[in-house]
C-alpha cells in the first residue's frame, strides 16, 4: 500500500535507479569548469523577492507568473530561487569577491531551481541546474570559454544531437536604436493585448513568440544584426572565430533573445533535437548591466545554466547509458546469533578497508538470506554458522559460479581484497 501522499505536482523523486545517472550528469557538467578555474559556490534556495524582480526582471514570465513567494510573519518577502545568476552575483558583491581576487571572479554552482510552470515532460516546478558565472571582465575569449566548456561537458557525456544557437544582443549604444525600430514595427501589427503590453516593456521578447499567428507577422521585422554597432560587431566576430578555432560548431540565430535590458552582446542556447517541445538543455549569455541593477558597481559578466533534468532526458533520447556506481562486493549471511556478531564485525572491517559490504538484517532463514544476497548484486556471499565458527572458518560463496570454499576467518579480509582487486 502506498502512503496517502504524493510528490507535489511538477516535482519528482530521484530514486536510486536513476540517481547514478543524475549524479554522473552533474559531475560531468561541472568537471570542465573545475579545470578552467571556476570555484564552487552555494547560495540559499530562497532570497529577498526583490533580488529576482530586479535581477531577473519584472517583465519576465519567470518573475511575473512563476515565482514561488514565501511570506513570513514580518513584512519581508522571500522567494524560492527561480535561477542562479542573481543570487551568485548578490553573494559575490556581498562578500566583495570582486575586490579581493582576480577579475573575472569565476564561480560555478549546482542546485535546484523553482518555477511555477505548467508541468510537462522536461518542464518541472523543481528542477536542477549546473551553472557558471564569470564576473567582472569583458573579453570575447571569456564568452567563448563558457560556450566551449558547456559543449565539452555535453560531449563528455557522449551527447551528439545538440546544436548551439548564437546571437549578439548589442550593447547600450546600439540596442536602444534597434529597440525603437522594433517597437515601431510591432506597433503596426495585429497583436493581442498581452503581446502589445510586452512589446511596450520588452519588445525583443516578442521576437521569441512561437505562436503561429504572431510568428507569421514577424517576418520582415527589423533584424538586430543590421543595427549592431562596430564594437559589438567586432566583439561578436571574435567570439565566433574563437569557437570555430576550438572546433565548436554553432548556428547564428537572429531570433535568440534574452529580452532584459541588462543582457548584452553574446547570447546562446544549447538545444537537443531529441527532446520535443522542451528542447533547450542549457542557455546563457552576457549580462553587463546586472550588477548595477542590483546596486553593485559596473561588472560586465557572462554565464550559463545547464539543465540537469533535460540532460538526463537527452541521454535517454540518444540511448546513452552511463556506467553505474560499483555495486555491493560482499554480502554476509550469518546463521545464528554468534555468527551475526562475528560477521557484523567482519562487514565493518571490510567497509573500513574500502570494500562495499552488506549483511542480511532481520530474522531471515537461510533461503531468504541467500535470495537477499543474490538481489544485492554482490559478487561474493560470506556464510557462517556455529559449526564454521567453531573451526574459525567462514564459507565464501562465489555468487556467479556458485562455487563455495572455506576461508579462515582472520584471512577473510585479505582474501576478499585479493579476489576483488
Ligand atoms: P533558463 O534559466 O530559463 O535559461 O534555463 C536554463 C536551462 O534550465 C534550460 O535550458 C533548461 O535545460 C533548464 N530549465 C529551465 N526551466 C526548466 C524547467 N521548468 N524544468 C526543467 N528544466 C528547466
Amino acid at each position: 500500500m502506498s502512503s496517502s501522499f504524493q510528490a507535489p505536482r511538477g516535482t519528482y523523486d530521484i530514486l536510486p535507479a536513476t540517481a547514478a545517472t543524475v549524479l554522473a550528469v552533474r559531475e560531468a557538467l561541472a568537471a570542465p569548469l573545475r579545470r578552467a578555474g571556476y570555484g564552487y559556490i552555494e547560495t540559499p534556495v530562497f532570497e529577498d523577492v526583490k533580488l529576482f524582480s530586479r535581477g531577473v526582471g519584472e517583465s519576465t514570465d519567470i518573475v511575473s507568473k512563476e515565482m514561488f513567494t514565501l511570506t513570513r510573519r514580518s513584512d519581508e518577502d522571500l522567494a524560492l530561487r527561480p535561477e542562479g545568476t542573481a543570487s551568485v552575483l548578490r553573494a559575490t558583491l556581498e562578500a566583495n569577491l570582486h575586490r579581493i581576487g582576480n577579475l573575472p571572479v569565476k564561480l560555478w554552482y549546482s542546485g535546484s531551481q523553482y518555477r511555477y510552470e505548467k508541468p510537462q515532460k522536461g518542464r518541472y516546478r523543481q528542477f536542477w541546474q549546473v551553472g557558471a558565472e564569470a564576473i567582472g571582465a569583458e573579453d570575447p575569449a571569456l564568452d567563448a570559454e563558457l560556450v566551449i566548456l558547456a559543449h565539452d561537458a555535453y560531449r563528455s557525456l557522449g551527447l551528439r544531437d545538440f546544436r548551439i544557437l548564437l546571437n549578439s544582443l548589442g550593447d547600450k549604444t546600439c540596442r536602444p536604436v534597434y529597440r525603437a525600430a522594433l517597437q515601431e514595427f510591432l506597433g503596426g501589427l495585429d497583436l493581442d493585448e498581452e503581446t502589445v503590453r510586452r512589446a511596450a516593456i520588452n519588445p525583443l521578447r516578442v521576437l521569441d513568440d512561437k505562436r503561429p499567428e504572431v510568428a507569421k507577422q514577424l517576418v520582415g521585422a527589423p533584424r538586430l544584426r543590421d543595427y549592431l554597432c562596430e564594437d559589438c560587431k567586432a566583439y561578436h566576430e571574435r567570439v565566433r572565430e574563437l569557437l570555430t578555432a576550438a572546433g565548436v560548431g554553432f548556428e547564428d540565430d537572429d531570433k535568440l533573445v534574452r529580452g532584459l535590458d541588462y543582457y548584452t552582446r553574446t547570447t546562446f542556447e544549447f538545444v537537443h533535437d531529441g527532446l520535443g517541445a522542451q528542447s533547450a538543455v542549457g542557455g546563457g549569455g552576457r549580462y553587463d548591466g546586472l550588477s548595477e541593477m542590483i546596486g553593485g558597481p559596473a561588472l560586465p559578466s557572462v554565464g550559463w545554466a545547464l539543465g540537469v533534468d533535460r540532460t538526463v532526458l537527452a541521454l535517454e533520447a540518444e540511448g546513452i547509458e552511463l556506467p553505474g556506481p560499483a555495486g555491493t562486493d560482499v554480502f554476509a549471511v550469518p546463521l545464528g546469533d554468534e555468527a551475526r556478531r562475528v560477521l557484523f564485525g567482519a562487514v565493518t572491517e571490510l567497509r573500513r578497508e574500502g570494500l562495499s559490504a552488506d549483511i542480511v538484517y532481520g530474522p531471515k532463514g537461510l533461503k531468504a538470506a541467500m535470495k537477499a544476497a543474490d538481489r544485492s548484486g554482490a559478487r561474493y556471499a560470506v556464510v557462517a554458522g556455529e559449526r564454521d565458527l567453531a573451526e574459525n572458518l567462514v564459507q565464501l560463496k562465489d555468487l556467479t559460479s556458485g562455487d563455495q570454499t572455506p576461508v579462515a576467518l582472520d584471512a577473510l579480509v585479505t582474501t576478499l581484497k585479493e579476489k576483488l582487486k
